[in-house]
C-alpha cells in the first residue's frame, strides 16, 4: 500500500506539487493524466526520491517517511520498494539484455549472480524477449528496449512500478506491444502508477484514473466516469484536446 500526504515540491520559485494526498491500494492499477507540465512526471520521481520532495509523508509498503527529515537509510527502503520504467528506456548501452536485467540485483540488492540470472531470464520470459538475451539494446526496436525496461523493473519485485510515458517516445506501431505487457503485468496483481496519455490503457486498464492540473489533483474516480462524465472543466477540456 502506498500513502502519500501533503507532498510538496518546488524548483527554485516555482512550486510544481502543492500538497499532493493519494492512497494506493495494493494491487491497484492508477493512471495519471494532465496537461505537459501539471508536476506529473515530477511526482514519479518524488515517490522513489529521484527528486527530493520538500514536505510532506510518504509510506511505501512497510517504510514511512517524512521528507523533510528523511534520512539516507530511509531513502533506501523507499527506493527498495520501488522500481521505475522511463520514457527513454535508460538501458546501459554497452550491457547485453540479460546484463540490463541483471544489473540491479546483483549490484543494488546483491543477489548471487546465478539467481540473480535465472530471475532475469523468467522476466524476459514475460515479456516476450526469451531469444534477446544476448544481444544489445542498439540491436533491439524501441518497443522490445522498453519491454527490457519492465524486465528490469519486474525482476526488482518491488512493492510498485512507476511508469513515466513508456510509450510516448515510440514510434505508434510499437506502443501495442509494451501496453499488452503492461496489461499482462497489471493482470498480474502488480500495483502500477502509470503517467500515460494514452486513454485506451487508461479505459480498460486502470482501476482508477487521476487527473492532474497545476501541481494539483483536480479529481479521480474510476475510468469510466472520470473519462466519459468528468465533473470538472480543466479535466472536460483536457480531454477534448487528446480524445
Ligand atoms: P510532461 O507531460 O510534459 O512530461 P509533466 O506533467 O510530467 O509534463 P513535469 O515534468 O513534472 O511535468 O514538470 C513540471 C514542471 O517542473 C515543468 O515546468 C518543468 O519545467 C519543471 N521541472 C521539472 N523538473 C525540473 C528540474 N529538475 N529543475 C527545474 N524545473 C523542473
Amino acid at each position: 500500500m502506498i500513502e502519500i500526504r501533503g507532498l510538496r515540491k518546488s524548483f527554485g520559485k516555482q512550486e510544481i506539487l502543492k500538497g499532493i494526498d493519494l492512497k494506493v491500494e495494493k494491487g491497484e492499477v492508477v493512471v495519471i493524466l494532465g496537461p505537459s507540465g501539471s508536476g506529473k512526471t515530477t511526482l514519479l520521481r518524488c515517490l522513489n526520491f529521484l527528486e527530493q520532495p520538500d514536505e510532506g509523508e510518504l509510506a511505501i509498503g512497510n517504510t514511512k517517511v517524512n521528507c523533510r527529515h528523511v534520512k539516507h537509510k530511509e531513502i533506501m527502503q523507499i527506493r527498495r520498494n520501488t522500481a521505475m520504467v522511463f520514457q527513454l528506456y535508460n538501458l546501459f548501452k554497452n550491457k547485453t539484455v540479460l546484463e540490463n536485467v541483471m544489473e540491479g540485483l546483483v549490484v543494488a540488492r546483491k543477489v548471487p549472480r546465478a539467481t540473480a540470472e535465472e530471475l532475469s531470464r523468467q522476466m524476459l520470459d514475460k515479456v516476450g524477449l526469451t531469444e534477446k538475451w544476448n544481444v544489445y539494446p542498439s540491436q533491439l526496436s524501441g518497443g522490445q528496449q522498453q519491454r527490457v525496461g519492465i524486465a528490469r523493473a519486474l525482476a526488482l519485485n518491488p512493492e510498485v512500478i512507476l511508469f513515466d510515458e513508456p510509450t510516448s517516445a515510440l514510434d505508434p506501431e510499437l506502443v501495442g506491444e509494451v501496453l499488452s505487457v503492461m496489461k499482462k503485468v497489471a493482470q498480474e496483481g502488480l500495483t502500477m502508477i502509470v503517467v500515460t496519455h494514452e486513454i485506451a490503457f487508461a479505459r480498460d486498464i486502470a482501476d482508477r484514473v487521476i487527473f492532474i492540473d497545476g501541481g494539483v489533483i483536480v479529481e479521480q474516480g474510476p475510468p469510466a466516469e472520470i473519462l466519459v462524465h468528468p465533473r470538472e472543466e480543466r479535466t472536460k477540456q483536457f480531454l477534448r484536446r487528446i480524445l
